[in-house]
């Protein structure tokens, strides 16, 4: 019998995945809850395979493991670390570094990081639930050592643009963080097109690359001022930012989207803690496989 795994309390969780068969067991269900089809011909009858968890497709005979074409495959170390890592980094408020999960889980710091990667592409956000109600859009700078220059001017720095949805005076409902080339218009829409409802109360301050949006979302403009007005997409913006700077000494252009995806992932699930390992790892069970996670800008 199934159950869903709850909670964040660690030796609850090592009592439950006590070994790797008990996660394979876990995944079987995500697997396999709406029966079997089979990955080549979609065939819905199957024989239970030689070795455990796999199922052979009646029809065209391909084996079929618990793990293929989900984020699972191929992980290159025993399943039970996979999902204390995957514990980790959804139940922690901070998340880890790869150095650090090597260290905890005696493997190499290459292959946590990988599988760190699979795990981010899972946390990322489908954009099918845009933000609704009164929220807030603005531009940040993320990376580099120092923090002190802020606004449009720090070239060297990646630019971000976050969209936060108000819960009243002060709270945020949820908030995204997403990559920009630069403050353009066109740029400034992917995350009003990804993550804003049309429907939505979206506060910017007086940059011109917003105007052109107004258009298709309702944009109120309104001159920015420090401790007055943006209070919530600045506390956002200042949690995320010294979140990836306590963690990672140095992030690469390529990889900014996948840590600000981490981060909103777990900050958006603040309220959710008691289901969030059994979320991500239904996350993982639908995402296909990643071979080259390079391809990944
Ligand atoms: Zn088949």
């Amino acid at each position: 019998m199934f159950e869903q795994f709850k909670g964040q309390n660690l030796i609850q969780f090592a009592d439950t995945f006590k070994t790797s068969e008990k996660c394979k067991t876990y995944l079987s269900h995500y697997k396999w809850k709406d029966g079997f089809s089979c990955s080549k011909c979609k065939h819905s009858q199957y024989w239970k395979g030689i070795k455990p968890f796999t199922k052979v497709c009646k029809s065209c005979r391909h084996v079929e493991s618990v793990t293929a074409n989900t984020l699972f495959h191929k992980v290159k170390f025993d399943l039970r670390i996979a999902f204390f890592i995957l514990f980790e980094m959804s139940t922690t408020s901070k998340g880890s570094s790869s150095t650090n999960f090597a260290k905890r889980y005696g493997i190499n710091q290459k292959t946590a990081w990988l599988f760190m990667s699979k795990v981010r592409e899972a946390m990322g956000s489908s954009g099918k639930l845009p933000l609704e109600g009164s929220c807030e859009a603005d531009e940040c700078y993320i990376g580099g050592n120092e923090e002190g220059k802020t606004g449009r001017g720090a070239d060297k720095k990646k630019k971000v643009a976050v969209v936060v949805e108000k819960s009243g005076e002060y709270g945020i409902k949820r908030a995204y963080a997403l990559k920009i080339e630069n403050c353009s218009s066109p740029e400034l829409r992917k995350i009003f097109d990804k993550h804003i409802g049309k429907q939505a109360e979206v506060k910017t301050d007086k940059w011109r690359g917003y105007q052109p949006l107004k258009g298709d979302y309702n944009i109120v403009q309104e001159k920015s001022e420090p401790k007055v007005n943006f209070r919530q997409t600045h506390r956002f913006v200042q949690g995320l930012k010294s979140t990836i700077r306590g963690i990672y000494h140095h992030i690469s252009a390529k990889y900014t989207q996948s840590y600000m995806d981490e981060y909103c992932y777990r900050f958006n699930r603040h309220g959710s803690k008691e289901t969030i390992f059994d979320n991500l790892v239904q996350r993982m069970m639908m995402k296909p496989s990643l071979n080259y996670i390079s391809n990944k800008t």
